[in-house]
């Protein structure tokens, strides 16, 4: 099972939707979370800290490669790849992906309703479209699509 949990960041002003891969990290393994706005004010550490769109992310580097350890055997785990492979990342793309891609279907809900096959090719080029657009921004994972 894969668990996502919603999140709000140090200052209270934003929130992501954050994924665990395979359950393996529990959430106490995120210990901050930092929009762009309290980003700026955060102490920078290479080595617990992964920063994607402005946003930034600190691990429990400990805990994580123990759990880590204990479930895939290896116990040298970077931030980035705890990022880069979902063990705990954005749900998606990006902090709010799971949202957008809510309200993509609601939009497109009705014609699901009437052509299925139109609603699908539409559902893929939308997001095919916002995957471009997040590429340009910089977003890690859009970049790897
Ligand atoms: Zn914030």
């Amino acid at each position: 099972m894969c668990l996502h949990q919603k999140r709000p960041c140090e200052c209270g002003r934003e929130e992501a939707y954050i994924f665990h891969r395979d359950s393996i990290l529990p959430e106490e393994v995120l210990v901050h979370l930092y929009c762009p706005q309290c980003a700026v004010s955060a102490p920078w550490d290479e080595r617990s800290m992964v920063k994607d769109g402005g946003w930034i992310l600190e691990y429990d580097m400990e805990a994580a490669r123990f759990y880590l350890g204990q479930r895939l055997g290896r116990k040298d785990y970077s931030p980035e790849e705890i990022f880069d492979q979902d063990y705990c990342s954005w749900y998606g793309l990006t902090p709010k992906d799971l949202e957008s891609s809510t309200r993509l279907h609601e939009e497109l809900e009705p014609l699901k309703r009437t052509d299925l096959k139109e609603y699908i090719r539409q559902i893929v080029r939308r997001r095919q479209e916002e995957v471009l657009i997040l590429k340009g921004q910089g977003w890690r994972k859009a970049a790897r699509t």
